[in-house]
């Protein structure tokens, strides 16, 4: 155990993040370090609990308590404690193939469910995370580890999201030749091109992939599989296949007007923003929202990257709609922990629009009833009505627009971010594979084999869309999953 009056003396801290009004001229990443002394002492915060309830991602009422990845998080708190740096990085590779991801991009649900945040602030473990696997790169102990001996047996993995990475890595590791196919020009999937560079550096991203590639993952981008390359070559020339191509099927507003230019699904904005920024704005093909009334329609972490990048264009006034209630600021008695305390939070982008505009840019318990067009066909306005929950005859709760509260606000660009149905079409109505009632590939938690022999199915694609922690989760289980098939036993954790 780290210090064991530790959590008595020592609050909570975190480092500060760059201010709101400096960052939004810029893409780096907005969160600083904290001195490596402060961190030891966070570490010793740690009560090693008999039952560390953030180790274990069990979900609790559809949510994850813990860490659904079962890093070994008491462990690694008292090495950073005690300064043992290297050994904590032992630790955390162990079960993280990407702890600089998570570390950066998690929303922690390990810290929702940390002992001491029953009634005191949790310990800063995804901080202690990042800090680790961060001091690992600075200082040369993260290297290639190619395997020593190859099994023969080659393996094509079909995306390059952390689903795909993962199992790739672990694959890899077992003796398998991976390739990696990606229909995307760069690899990494939503951690490449939908997760902006202030959140996440595209460059970690890319020093990761380097690594792999070092180890012999072999990447193939601009290939997409069902349409440049028939999937059943894929089952021609590889002995297994891992499908983890996420659920990138995005769920539309078919309101009137939902055709004017200017109104896009939030992904179109966010990829063409990072692959323009990335090939140094030379094509200029990206979505502006520079001096525009934008509205963002959609309070997740989709809208939040949404109102962060329109906020780096500048644009000239932002609202975000949301058609839940505003959240509780404390816990709901019927959310009480361990489980994923849903709580009103002000996240990076909304915390740089209320320093820029004076105040959180979202609106509570409202829809979009239309869209209203210019004579060119160009947006320049949004009707939005309230709406109420009420319970229809079924039971289910539905939203009811409420009669009279309609309210038109300007808009020259409108972005869709309400959420993505399953996994698109292409490869799998190619393969002719299972789908479960969701749309998604069916294959079973903890075997992964879809309905074709030899296709296993991992990340977003399986489970409908997530985080990173369960994609990274489920690319390593279905990699053990894939080597037991292959050699008829597997050493993978
Ligand atoms: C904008 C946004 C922000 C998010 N922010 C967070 C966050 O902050 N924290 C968090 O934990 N989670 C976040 N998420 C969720 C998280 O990114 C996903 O759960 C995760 O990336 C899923 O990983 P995956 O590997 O299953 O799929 P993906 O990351 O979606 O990767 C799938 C890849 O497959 C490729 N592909 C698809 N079809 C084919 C084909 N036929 N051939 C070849 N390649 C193909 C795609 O181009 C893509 O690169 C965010 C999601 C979005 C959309
Ligand atoms: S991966 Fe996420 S849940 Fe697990 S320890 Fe890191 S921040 Fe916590």
């Amino acid at each position: 155990m780290g210090k064991p009056t530790g959590f008595f003396e020592i609050p909570r801290e975190l480092p500060e993040d760059r201010s709101p009004r400096g960052r939004i001229n810029d893409w780096q990443e907005f969160h600083l370090r904290l001195p490596e002394a402060k961190l030891q002492e966070q570490g010793a915060r740690c009560m090693d609990c008999g039952i560390p309830f953030c180790h274990d991602g069990t979900l609790l009422a559809g949510m994850a308590s813990g860490c659904p990845i079962n890093n070994l998080i008491p462990e690694w708190n008292d090495l950073v404690y005690r300064g043992l740096w290297r050994e904590a990085l032992e630790r955390l590779h162990k079960t993280n193939n990407f702890p600089e991801f998570t570390g950066r991009v998690c929303p922690a649900p390990c810290e929702g469910s940390c002992v001491l945040g029953i009634n005191e602030p949790p310990v800063t473990i995804k901080n202690i995370e990042c800090a680790i696997i961060d001091k690992g790169f600075d200082e040369g102990w993260v290297k290639p580890e190619p395997p020593e001996k190859r099994t023969g047996k080659k393996v094509a993995v079909v995306g390059s999201g952390p689903a795909g990475l993962s199992g790739a890595a672990q694959l890899n590791r077992a003796g398998h030749r991976v390739t990696v196919f990606e229909r995307s020009d760069r690899i990494g999937g939503l951690l490449m091109y939908g997760i902006p560079n202030p959140k996440l550096d595209k460059k970690i991203v890319q020093r990761r992939v380097d690594l792999l590639a070092q180890e012999g993952v072999k990447f193939v981008t601009n290939t997409e599989i069902g349409k440049n390359v028939p999937a059943a070559k894929l089952l021609k020339d590889f002995d297994a296949v891992l499908l983890s191509c996420g659920a990138t099927k995005p769920r539309d507003l078919p309101i009137e007007g939902r055709n004017l230019k200017g109104v896009h699904f939030a992904m179109e904005f966010l990829h063409a923003n990072t692959k323009s920024l990335l090939d140094g704005r030379k094509n200029g093909k990206y979505i502006s929202a520079e001096n525009k009334d934008v509205i963002v329609i959609g309070g997740g972490d989709t809208g939040t990257d949404c109102v962060g990048t329109a906020m780096r264009h500048h644009c000239k006034g932002l609202t975000q709609l949301e058609i839940l209630p505003k959240p509780p600021l404390e816990r709901a008695p019927d959310n009480p922990w361990p489980q994923w305390p849903k709580v009103y939070q002000l996240d990076y982008g909304q915390e740089e629009a209320a320093a820029a505009f004076g105040g959180d840019p979202r609106k509570y318990l409202v829809t979009a009833k239309r869209f209203i067009g210019d004579e060119n066909g160009q947006v320049k306005g949004i009707e939005i009505v309230e709406v109420e929950w009420q319970k229809d005859e079924k039971g289910r709760f539905v939203p009811k627009q409420v009669f009279g509260s309609e309210k038109i606000f300007p808009a020259q660009l409108v972005l869709l971010a309400m959420g993505f149905l399953g996994p698109e079409d292409t490869v799998l109505s190619e393969l002719g594979v299972e789908r479960d009632e969701r749309s998604n590939v069916k294959a079973e938690y903890g075997k992964f084999a879809t309905s074709l022999k030899g296709v296993f199915a991992a990340g977003d694609m399986r489970r409908g869309q997530s985080l990173i922690v369960w994609a990274i989760h489920e690319g390593r289980l279905a990699a053990r999953a894939v080597d037991e098939y292959l050699m008829g036993r597997s050493d993978l954790p």
